[in-house]
């Protein structure tokens, strides 16, 4: 075997550029990809990150790595080729798609954090344990503790147990305990009531079965067989496949990663992982957003350290450095939170796939409504299809109401109609039965828009090219776009008529309309605005699961996978216009939520039902979902995008220029067309720019041009070359967007 003779390394501090060296005859055989080095630079060195072997080096002259640090690469060598795979198929550089993988905390310090005693008991000398700790109580229950549990902080099991440091000390003077030190990681605060208890271990369905023995099949195919799409209504036990498949991938050796769209607004989804695991000694992490950069970088090397084995955690989580990765779990795969919005703009749900197939994991995508690509995917045996049609509880998925509003009377006093007839009884009647309901609108603020009834002007930011949303509860007009927020006006900015009209409704005014139309409902509203302050939110989940709010008000944080036996009832409210956005995926949307949120009603004994007030009422969106028809609409929607060559039949990518200056902005668009179309000639159809619908963002005029491109590989070059490569103005922003989820 012959050993590469040059190393393309990225400098720990920057990762953005790229530079070769020679590898010299000593060190050859001793650097694997993702390897701190120690190379020259300048007249000092420093350190860097093999990330290639490049045949030649780009330079002629090149210098010699002076030296490997740490026995292993601080990177593993597959996430190496995952940051490779993702600069080329995103189109970003090979240092961004690193900098994403091992975040800056991370790479500064190698190890770093504070050292703590770690205690943990002897194997093997449980009898003798038992039997000569029978006289000395307090090292008896500290023993129990400690067998059961598999170990702890020193610092933490004093707390827990109440036995003092000089008990812990005799366990392990007398052998039964030992103590190593360790780099301190931080155990996660327990949440109210502590932690739950060990989850029980239900006897599988008849479908639960067979989807077991799916994934039993496709993993003892070579490279971890084709990823397994678990298709299964909510309440269908799809979770419970997940827990199965961890407990098994775990008893074999291997490490798991479960990822879930928004870690803070699944507490439950993560308490039941943990629950399973209670009573063992395999380690579990949480990656979520709110980790200090202390905890971040510690979890990382705990994890790379192989002492966590299982990671739970939203997009990013998939590049937790595990090694022996046996299964990778994408719960609601459908979820756009798994779509990176800035670069690189990777979208995990693929990405995990991706890094599946190199590390022959095998893959669970699971959802209720699988996303369409996903679902085409599956069409063609790209994907395992795997089917739970049942409820596990036997509940039947409720039934859903359209309420044609074209025929609801207008409210007297004028504004929006909030409440239909039929849901406002709905409501009522749940109430008094003792039940619990939640009403969807995914808007937050009082009134979308304010508009002078006398001269039309329409409040709007400033600075984006949008109407700016009433908020009564602090008397502000705030953009939902850039954040900017002013006092609401008394008067019209324009004409000065001092009769302003609120158009619409959001939360709070559907907040308001419910509390006239039910007095004395117990209401909790559930949005960005009202759960700001820390624990908010688990606060009011709480509330409602002890029963002590009957309706839960909000925009879609309440549609996600939450479970609670007594919601009998739900209500969405203002769909209409998210059937209007100018996005092919607009239906799609509608229907993934509607049938979400249906999933929530009726989990318990007592049957649901659901009422989708709409203008549009036959609506494919609104029919398919109305008969939880996840097949029909997809047929129907495929067509659609076939027609049309949307995604999945084409790939699509978004080009998008921003400046200050509209006219350069725009002629910087239309030079790169001409560039492309000079390239492609026919092969690809490049359109005109054209105004992003949402015209301007923050001061910055912004342009689009919407390409769909039979395979992306084969045009990525030229893109680089001639959108990402040129130095364009200072003020221009130019992006592009593979597979893109935001067309607005
Ligand atoms: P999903 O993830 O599809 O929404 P879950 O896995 O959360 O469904 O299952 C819904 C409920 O049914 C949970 O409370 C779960 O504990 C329970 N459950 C799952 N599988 C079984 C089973 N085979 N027998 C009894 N209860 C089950
Ligand atoms: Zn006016
Ligand atoms: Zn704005």
């Amino acid at each position: 075997m012959k050993f590469p003779e040059y190393v393309r390394v990225a400098p720990e501090l920057g990762l953005d550029r790229l530079f070769d060296y020679g590898i010299p005859g000593r060190l050859q055989g001793q650097i694997a990809l993702g390897q701190r080095l120690r190379v020259p630079w300048g007249k000092r060195s420093i350190m860097a990150y093999a990330v290639e072997f490049p045949e030649r080096p780009e330079v002629e002259q090149v210098k010699e790595v002076e030296e490997v640090a740490g026995e292993r690469p601080l990177i593993p060598g597959a996430l190496c080729q995952l940051a490779r795979w993702m600069a080329d198929y995103y189109a970003c550089d090979l240092g961004a798609a690193l900098r994403t993988i091992l975040p800056g905390p991370v790479r500064s310090h190698e190890g770093g954090g504070k050292m703590a005693w770690w205690i943990s008991p002897v194997a093997g000398r449980e009898e003798l344990a038992e039997k000569s700790l029978r006289s000395a109580k307090a090292q008896a229950k500290a023993w129990l503790h400690l067998s059961t549990s598999g170990g702890g902080w020193l610092t933490q099991l004093v707390k827990e147990t109440g036995a003092g440091t000089a008990v812990w000390r005799a366990l392990v003077d007398r052998g039964f305990a030992e103590r190593s030190e360790k780099r301190f990681v931080r155990d996660e605060e327990a949440p109210e009531g502590g932690w739950p208890g060990v989850e029980s271990r239900p006897v599988l369905g008849k479908e639960q079965e067979a989807a077991m023995g799916a994934w039993e099949e496709e993993r003892k195919k070579e490279g971890g067989g084709r990823p397994i799409l678990l298709e299964g209504v909510t309440g269908s036990g799809k979770t419970e496949i997940y827990l199965r498949a961890m407990e098994q991938t775990l008893s074999e050796g291997k490490n798991v990663i479960i990822l879930v769209p928004e870690i803070s607004l699944t507490p439950q989804t993560v308490a039941r992982f943990r629950g399973r695991l209670v009573g063992q000694k395999v380690r579990l992490a949480v990656l979520h957003s709110g980790q200090t950069v202390a905890e971040r970088r510690e979890s990382w090397h705990e994890i790379r350290e192989g002492r966590v084995r299982v990671v739970i955690g939203a997009r990013s989580a998939l590049f937790a450095p595990l090694e022996d990765l046996g299964l990778i779990v994408v719960d609601e795969e459908h979820d756009g939170g798994y779509k990176q919005a800035e670069s690189p703009r990777y979208q995990a749900r693929d990405l995990a796939v991706v890094r599946g197939r190199m590390e022959s994991a095998p893959v669970i995508l699971g959802s209720a409504t699988p996303c369409l690509e996903s679902g085409w995917n599956a069409d063609r045996e790209k994907y395992r299809r795997v089917r739970l049609t049942q409820r596990v509880d036997g509940a039947r998925l409720p039934k859903v109401h359209i309420v044609d509003l074209r025929k609801e009377n207008k409210p007297k006093r004028g504004g929006p109609i909030l409440l239909s007839e039929d849901l406002t009884v709905a409501l009522k009647s749940r109430i008094q039965k003792g039940e619990q309901s939640l009403v969807l609108l995914n808007r937050r603020g009082y009134a979308p828009s304010v508009q002078c009834p006398h001269c039309g002007k329409v409040e709007e930011c400033d600075r984006c090219a949008v109407p700016m949303t009433y908020h009564r509860v602090d008397g502000t007009m705030k953009c939902h776009f850039c954040d900017a927020d002013r006092s609401a006006p008394t008067k019209c900015r324009e004409c000065g008529s001092p009769v302003l009209q609120y158009t619409g409704a959001g939360t709070e005014r559907l907040q308001e309309g419910v509390e006239e139309a039910i007095s004395g409902v117990r209401l909790t509203r559930m949005d960005s605005d009202s759960m700001k302050a820390r624990g908010a939110h688990a606060k009011a989940l709480t509330e409602f699961r002890e029963g002590r709010t009957d309706i839960l008000l909000g925009t879609q944080m309440i549609a996600k996978g939450l479970h609670f036996p007594k919601v009998t009832c739900v209500g969405v409210v203002g769909i209409d216009g998210a059937l209007n956005l100018p996005d092919f995926r607009a239906s799609e949307r509608v229907f993934q939520l509607l049938v979400q949120v249906a999933g929530r009603a009726g989990r318990g004994e007592v049957a649901g039902e659901v009422f989708v007030q709409t203008y549009t009422p036959f609506h494919p969106a609104i029919q398919f979902a109305r008969h939880h028809d996840v097949d029909g609409f997809r047929e129907q929607e495929l067509e659609y995008r076939k027609a049309h060559g949307y995604p999945p039949f084409r790939r699509a990518i978004l080009i998008s220029f921003s400046g200050a200056s509209e006219a350069q902005t725009l002629a910087s668009a239309e030079h790169v067309v001409k560039k492309l179309r000079l390239a492609w000639g026919e092969k690809v159809e490049v359109p005109d720019p054209s105004p992003a619908p949402i015209a301007r963002v923050e001061g910055r005029f912004r342009f689009h041009v919407f390409l769909l491109v039979e395979k992306v590989s084969t045009i990525l070059g030229d893109l680089k070359r001639e959108v990402l490569a040129p130095k364009w103005p200072s003020h221009l922003h130019v992006s592009v967007d593979v597979d893109p989820q935001d067309l607005l």
